[in-house]
């Protein structure tokens, strides 16, 4: 049985629309000061995507982009400033906040560069200090 589903979101007004199709590479939340002082949350829940997954459906001319490093493409919407997803080039992947997705079935599994952390969460799941070796990171671990 081939069941590949597709979840449809948008940003907070509406003017922009997406679609995810299939199952992310990887779901969790982070905790950089990257993350924290773009969301102006304390922590950000992601969905990682390969590109192709990712379908804007409309509204693209209102999508803003702001890179601050090479590694990081964060994208908004520029009618109501609500935040979508962010390119990472260097892994291939985009994340998809988990919050622009409602209807899909999020299911977080790590918590990365929890080393800078403002609110620990003692939820079970691996604390990663950074991120996963093969994702570059340092691949350690911390306590909850
Ligand atoms: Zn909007
Ligand atoms: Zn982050």
């Amino acid at each position: 049985m081939n069941t590949v589903k597709s979840y449809s979101g948008t940003c907070f007004c509406g003017a922009v629309e997406l679609t995810v199709t299939g199952v992310p590479v990887a779901m969790g939340f982070c905790h950089c000061d990257s993350c924290r002082h773009w969301s102006a949350g304390p922590v950000n829940a992601f969905t990682l995507w390969k590109p192709d997954a990712v379908q804007v459906t409309r509204g693209a001319e209102h999508i803003g982009t702001f890179n601050k490093t090479p590694r990081s493409a964060r994208q908004w919407c520029t009618k109501c400033g609500g935040h979508l997803m962010t390119g990472h080039p260097h892994w291939g992947l985009v994340d998809v906040y988990a919050a622009i997705i409602p209807e899909f079935p999020y299911r977080p599994a790590v918590h990365v560069n929890y080393q800078e952390t403002k609110l620990r969460i003692a939820d079970g799941l691996p604390k990663m200090k950074d991120v996963p070796a093969e994702m570059g990171g340092s691949g350690a671990s911390l306590p909850e």
